[in-house]
This record gives structure tokens, C-alpha cells and sequence, in this order.
């Protein structure tokens, strides 16, 4: 393509922020404010309480994973409206960038030693009304950075759940159970890489990994583009949880 006719197809269909919608040059994906403004998770912070992962905190446990989970931001701010864009269909570009950034998390705390890229998926009824799902999107750009195959068949999800982000903590709790079923043929002694884009509570991606590991794979690595910041009361929420 011409730069002419980039120059035109940017006239007519302006390049946008991924973060704010603001008008950018065709080969950004954030304006400069949103660039200095990435909610980043640094490397060995912990996402949910800010301390040393390793050392001082005790969080991972607290939401009972079942296998590493990590984020490059928080879920907020440009990156909470792009990860909107996404789902709203009006911009998969982001998909690509956010994939470079996840694929560079990924290498520097698991390293690239995986057999496959896994990805919590959505129903056939969901992925006919969108036409995409974003986490096979985000996986995809994962896949293709690290030159890992993305194993489509992995994974499938049998029912759609309310809405996650409005239905209350509590009914998001649980309502996930039974929702995956894993493909034993195609992960079976397979060390997996398995991405979302947002983890807020932590029971979806934790119910795949579990299906997964049922299904005789041979280890899970999870890595979502966001992490949510628990409410306040979160431990509380957690405590009765356990209860009921
Ligand atoms: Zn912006
Ligand atoms: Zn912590």
C-alpha cells in the first residue's frame, strides 16, 4: 500500500487511541498521555496487593489458584477502556499490541518452554453473535510472537454465564462450575500457556486451568492482559465464601 493511500484511508478512517479515542498517526496505539499513563504491573509485585510476589505476600493462595497467574497491568484506567474497545468490536489492533506486551510478560517469567497457547473460550452461540472472541485474539497474538502453536480444540465452554461484570461477586462465584469441558487428546502431557484478558476474581481462568489439569496436562501457566484490583472487602468475601 501507498503512503498516499494510507494517508487517505487515515482521513477517512483515523487511526484512534486504543486507551482514549483520541485521533493518533497510524502507527501508534496509544496517544502520549495514555502512554505514560499504563496501569503497568512491575515484574515480581504482587497484582493484588503491591508487595514482593515471592516474599511477603500470600495472595495467590488467598484466591486458591491452582497453578501461576500473572497480568502486565492493572485493570483500570486506558487499559480497562481498551480491553472495552475490544470486546465492543470497534478495534482489534489492540489485540496485537497487548499480545506483544503479554508474549514479553510470559518469556521473562515462565520463559517460552511451552508445548501449546490455550485460551478460555466462549460458546458457539456467543462467538456467532461477536464473530471473535478477544482472549483467542489476545492468544493468538501470544502464539504468533513466540512462535508457539495455539491449540483451538483445547477448550470448550458449554454454557454462556450472566455477565461477569455485573453480576455480583457472590454469583460469579461458583456460576462457572461445569462450564468448561477440556479435550484430554489435545493437551495430555502438554505444558500449557493459558490466557484471558481480564482476571477480576480469579474462578474462571481457575476453572479452566482445573479442567485442564483433569485432563492430564502436564502443567498450567496463566497470563491474563489485566488483573483486577480486589474491593475492599475482598477477604471477607473470600472467607464466607468458603463457608457456603
Ligand atoms: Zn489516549
Ligand atoms: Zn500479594
Amino acid at each position: 500500500m501507498g503512503r498516499f493511500t494510507r494517508y487517505l484511508i487515515h482521513i477517512v478512517q483515523p487511526t484512534r487511541c486504543i486507551g482514549c479515542g483520541k485521533v493518533v498517526y497510524s502507527h501508534q496505539y496509544f496517544c502520549s498521555h495514555c502512554r505514560t499513563q499504563l496501569p503497568h504491573i512491575a515484574l515480581g509485585e504482587c497484582p493484588w496487593c503491591g508487595k514482593n510476589d515471592q516474599t511477603d505476600c500470600n495472595c495467590e493462595n488467598d484466591f486458591e489458584l491452582l497453578f501461576p497467574c500473572n497480568a502486565p497491568f492493572h485493570y483500570e484506567g486506558c487499559i480497562r477502556q481498551g480491553i472495552l474497545t475490544i470486546k465492543k468490536g470497534t478495534e482489534t489492533r489492540g489485540a496485537a499490541v497487548f499480545g506483544k506486551i503479554m508474549a514479553n510478560r510470559v518469556a521473562r517469567l515462565y520463559g517460552t518452554d511451552f508445548d501449546g497457547i490455550v485460551y478460555v473460550p466462549v460458546t458457539k452461540k456467543r462467538l456467532r453473535q461477536r464473530g471473535y472472541n478477544q482472549s483467542r485474539l489476545l492468544a493468538k497474538a501470544i502464539a504468533d510472537w513466540l512462535d508457539l502453536p495455539l491449540l483451538d480444540n483445547a477448550l470448550v465452554r458449554l454454557y454462556d454465564a450472566p455477565d461477569q461484570h455485573r453480576s455480583s461477586r457472590h454469583s460469579r462465584k461458583g456460576n462457572v462450575f461445569g462450564v468448561f469441558e477440556a479435550n484430554a487428546a489435545a493437551v495430555a502431557g502438554k505444558r500449557l500457556l493459558l490466557v484471558d484478558d481480564v482476571f477480576t476474581t480469579g474462578t474462571t481462568i481457575n476453572e479452566c486451568g482445573k479442567m485442564l489439569l483433569l485432563a492430564d496436562c502436564d502443567s498450567v501457566c496463566g497470563i491474563t492482559l489485566a488483573m483486577a484490583k480486589p474491593a475492599k472487602n475482598t477477604t471477607n468475601d473470600q472467607q464466607e465464601q468458603r463457608m457456603v
